[in-house]
C-alpha cells in the first residue's frame, strides 16, 4: 500500500482479526500503543493508527459494560467476585456519599493478620476526584496486604492544594530536624532534638506552634521512645500504606477513570499481592536457609516461622555477640515489646544454656503462614429467619410492606442501585479564580432553598399565571384534605404518588425504584404501548434519577410524564390513575392497568389522581363517584383480555361524566376546541358543577392557596 494512506480512515480500519487480538491483549492490560506496535509487526502493512485502537478499546469497554449505569456496574462486580462491600448516599439523594470494599481474600488475611493496620488517604486517583482511602496490614512475612479501599465524597480536599513552602533547603533542614526528633530512641534525647527542631523552622512561628500543640498530641503515637514500647511489628510510620499507594497508582495508570475502572484495577492489583504473599508463606514453610540449619538455637523453627522473623532473630542474636549483654537495661528490648521476637537478653540466655527458642516465645503473628481458614458453614441456615419475615410481613400496615419490601430488593438485587458518583470535578490548576472562589463560597454556604419548578417557570415567563407561595408549611397543611402540594423539586410526581401510597414524600425515589421495576419486568408489553424501543428506552433513562443533583427541576426528561407513565403507575399498583390537565395544557385522561382484574370484593379501589399545572404536580382526592374520563385509547388496544372488568368497575362514572359533556356542550356550543383533541376535554372547566365533587371548601384566608391551585387547574 502506499505511504500516503498511512492515517486514511478506511485504509486503517481494524479487521475482523485485528480487533480480537487488540480485545485479546486489552485484557492482558497492554497499552495501547504496544498493542499497535505487534499489530504492526504481525501484518508489515497494517494502515491502523494508534486513535483506531483507543476506539476499539473503548468500543470493548462499552460492551463489558452493557446498559449498566456506573455504580450499577460497579456493584454487580463486587458481588460477581464476592467482595464485602458497603455504601450510603448523601441525604435525601441517591448520590454516593462513600463506598468501602474489601476483597474476600483480604479479609482471610485480616482474621490472620489483625495486630496491626495501618491507614492513609490518597488523591487523584478518579474522575471525581473522590479521596481514596486504604488500609493496609502486614503479613509474618513481612509483606503489605490490602484488606479495604473507601472512596469518599468530601469538600475538604481543596484545603491540601497550593501549601507548599517553596524554599526546598529551607524544607530540607526542617524535616531532617523533624526525622532526628521522630526517631529520637530515648525521651531525654527527644528533649535535645526537640530544641534543635525549635531553630530550624524559627522563620515560622506559626508552623512551630502548630506543630508543638499536634505534636503533644500524639508525640506518644509516633516518636521512637514511646513507639518502641508497642508492639508495631516494624509499622511505625505510614510508610507502608504510602508505598502501597504508590504501587495502586501504578496500576490506576491515570487519574481519569470512574469507580468501575479503578475497581478492575485494584481487583487485578489485588491478585498479584495475593500471589506474592502466597509464595512467601510457601517458601517460609519449604526453605530453610543455610545459617538456620543445624543450630540449637533455631532448632525449634524451622518451617514454622516466617523468614522474616527468622532474620530479625538473627540480627538481634548479632546484636546480643557484640554486645554480650544480659541486663534488661542495656538490652532495651525492643525487639519483644515492638515485635514480639525474643530480644538480646533472652537470646543471651538462651545461648548461655544452650537451649532452643521455642514458638511459645514468638508472637503468633509470626507462626501463621497461611491465607487464612476456610470458615466452616455447615450448619449455616436462615429459613426460620426468612419464614419469620414473611410471617411479619403480612401483618404490617401497606406503606410500611412496601418500606421493607423495598430494602429487602435493595438487598436481594444491589447491582440494580439507583446511586449515582458524584459530579465530575474539573481538574485545577493554579490559584484558583476570584470569580471561582466566590461561586463556590456561595455554594457552600448558602442556605437558601432550591427554588420550586414552578417558581423557575415563573421567572422565565413572567407572564405566565401567578403560582401560589409555597414556603409556608402551615398552608400545606391546611389545604392537606383537598389538594396536597408538594415539593416542586422536578421529582415532584413521583413525590405526589408517594403521598398517596401513605409514604412520605421523601420516598419519591422508591417510586421510581417501583416503576424501573415494573418497566424491566414486563418490556415487551412495554415496548408494544410505546410503539418502540427508543420510547422505550427513553422512558426507562426518565425513570432513572439523574445523576448527582438532589433536584432535577431543569430536567425535564427525568419529570413524571403522562400518558407514557400513566400505564406504568396503573400497572405497577394496579389501581386506575387520573390526571387532570388544564383544558389549555392538554387533556386528562384515566389510566387502567393494562393486565389483570381488579381486586375481589365490593370496595372500588382508590383512584389516584394527579393534578397537573403547568411544571408541576399535585396529588387531589377525588370524591367516591365524581365522573371519570373514558380510559385512554392505549388501554383500548394494549389491554390483556384477564383486565377487561377493570373498565366496569367504574361505569356508572364514566356515565356521569358523559352526561356532564352533554351539558357542558349544551351551554357552551361556542367554546373553541382545537380539532385534534380526539379524547373529550376535561369538563373541570365548568364553574359550578365539578365543584361538589371535592370534600372541602375553602374555610379562611389560609385555604386561599388550595383555591388558587384549583383556579390553575381549571377548577
Ligand atoms: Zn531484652
Amino acid at each position: 500500500m502506499e505511504p500516503a494512506l498511512e492515517g486514511h480512515i478506511l485504509a486503517g480500519r481494524l479487521k475482523e482479526d485485528d480487533k480480537k487480538i487488540v480485545c485479546d491483549l486489552t485484557k492482558r492490560k497492554m497499552l495501547p500503543r504496544n498493542i499497535l506496535i505487534h499489530l504492526k509487526n504481525q501484518r508489515p502493512h497494517c494502515m491502523t493508527n494508534v486513535k483506531q485502537v483507543y476506539n476499539e478499546r473503548q468500543q470493548i469497554w462499552k460492551a463489558n459494560r452493557g446498559d449498566k449505569k456506573p455504580l450499577q456496574f460497579l456493584i454487580s462486580k463486587l458481588e460477581e467476585h464476592i467482595y464485602t462491600y458497603y455504601s450510603r448516599t448523601q441525604l435525601e439523594s441517591n448520590t454516593i456519599e462513600d463506598i468501602f470494599w474489601a476483597h474476600p481474600t483480604s479479609i482471610k488475611l485480616f482474621n490472620n493478620f489483625p495486630t496491626v493496620l495501618v491507614m492513609d488517604s490518597t488523591y487523584k486517583t478518579n474522575m471525581y476526584r473522590m479521596p481514596m482511602f486504604e488500609v493496609v496490614g502486614v503479613t509474618s512475612t513481612d509483606l503489605t496486604y490490602s484488606v479495604g479501599f473507601r472512596f469518599m465524597t468530601h469538600e475538604k480536599e481543596e484545603n491540601f492544594d497550593g501549601k507548599e513552602v517553596s524554599n526546598r533547603d529551607v524544607v530540607k533542614k526542617i524535616m531532617k530536624a523533624w526525622k532526628a526528633m521522630v526517631e529520637s530512641p530515648t525521651q531525654r534525647l527527644y528533649a535535645n532534638a526537640l530544641v534543635e527542631f525549635k531553630d530550624s523552622c524559627s522563620d515560622f512561628p506559626i508552623s512551630v506552634d502548630y506543630a508543638m500543640t499536634t505534636l503533644n498530641e500524639v508525640k506518644e503515637k509516633i516518636v521512637r521512645a514511646w513507639t518502641d514500647h508497642v508492639l508495631h511489628l516494624g509499622c511505625r510510620t505510614t510508610n507502608r500504606v504510602e508505598s502501597a499507594h504508590a504501587l495502586l497508582k501504578k496500576y490506576l495508570d491515570n487519574s481519569v477513570g470512574d469507580l468501575g475502572t479503578c475497581w478492575e484495577k485494584i481487583h487485578d492489583m489485588l491478585l498479584l499481592q495475593f500471589t506474592a504473599i502466597q509464595t512467601s508463606f510457601g517458601h517460609s514453610v519449604c526453605v530453610l536457609e543455610h545459617r538456620f540449619k543445624d543450630v540449637t538455637l533455631y532448632s525449634g523453627l524451622g518451617g514454622h516461622v516466617s523468614r522474616y522473623a527468622l532474620d530479625n532473630i538473627a540480627l538481634e542474636e548479632t546484636r546480643c555477640r557484640e554486645t554480650l549483654c544480659m541486663d534488661n537495661d542495656i538490652c532495651g528490648c525492643v525487639q519483644r515489646t515492638s515485635y514480639g521476637l525474643p530480644c538480646a537478653c533472652e537470646i543471651a540466655t538462651k545461648l548461655l544454656q544452650e537451649k532452643p527458642i521455642l514458638l511459645d516465645e514468638i508472637y503468633h503473628h509470626w507462626l501463621r503462614l497461611s491465607m487464612g481458614e476456610e470458615s466452616n458453614e455447615v450448619a449455616f441456615c436462615v429459613e426460620v429467619e426468612l419464614k419469620a419475615i414473611v410471617e411479619r410481613l403480612k401483618k404490617l400496615p401497606f406503606q410500611m410492606k412496601l418500606e421493607v419490601k423495598e430494602g429487602l430488593r435493595q438487598l436481594a438485587f444491589p447491582e440494580t442501585t439507583l446511586m449515582s458518583p458524584p459530579p465530575r470535578k474539573e481538574p485545577t490548576k493554579g490559584a484558583k479564580k476570584k470569580v471561582d472562589i466566590a461561586r463556590s463560597k456561595g455554594k457552600i454556604t448558602s442556605t437558601s432553598r432550591i427554588p420550586s419548578s414552578w417558581e423557575v417557570v415563573d421567572s422565565q415567563n413572567s407572564d405566565s399565571q401567578p403560582s401560589p407561595s409555597p414556603t409556608s408549611s402551615y398552608k400545606r397543611k391546611k389545604s392537606a384534605r383537598l389538594v396536597v402540594d408538594v415539593i416542586g423539586d422536578g421529582h415532584c410526581g413521583f413525590r405526589a404518588i408517594a403521598k398517596f401510597m401513605g409514604l412520605t414524600e421523601k420516598n419519591h425515589l422508591m417510586i421510581r425504584t417501583h416503576l424501573i421495576q415494573e418497566l424491566i419486568d414486563h418490556r415487551d408489553d412495554y415496548v408494544e404501548v410505546f410503539a418502540g424501543e427508543d420510547r422505550y428506552n427513553y422512558i426507562l433513562n426518565g425513570l432513572h434519577p439523574p445523576a448527582n443533583t438532589k433536584t432535577c427541576a431543569h430536567l425535564v426528561d427525568k419529570w413524571l410524564t403522562f400518558p407514557d407513565m400513566g400505564h406504568i403507575v396503573a400497572n405497577y399498583y394496579k389501581m386506575c390513575v387520573v390526571v387532570l390537565i388544564n383544558l389549555e395544557v392538554g387533556n386528562s385522561e384515566s389510566f387502567f392497568p393494562l393486565r389483570g382484574p381488579p381486586p375481589p370484593g365490593n370496595q372500588k379501589t382508590p383512584i389516584l389522581c394527579l393534578g397537573e399545572i403547568p411544571n408541576h404536580f399535585v396529588l387531589i382526592s377525588l370524591k367516591n363517584g365524581c365522573p371519570l374520563h373514558p380510559s385512554s385509547t392505549e388501554w383500548h388496544n394494549h389491554k390483556k383480555e384477564d383486565a377487561v372488568t377493570w373498565e366496569d368497575e367504574y361505569l356508572d362514572q364514566h356515565e356521569l361524566f358523559r352526561k356532564l359533556m352533554a351539558i357542558e356542550s349544551g351551554n357552551k356550543p361556542s367554546k373553541p376546541q382545537k380539532e385534534s383533541n380526539k379524547a373529550a376535554p376535561i369538563l373541570l372547566d365548568t364553574p359550578e358543577k365539578p365543584k361538589q365533587q371535592f370534600e372541602v371548601i375553602a374555610e379562611d384566608e389560609e385555604d386561599s392557596m388550595s383555591l388558587d391551585l384549583l383556579q390553575s387547574l381549571g377548577l
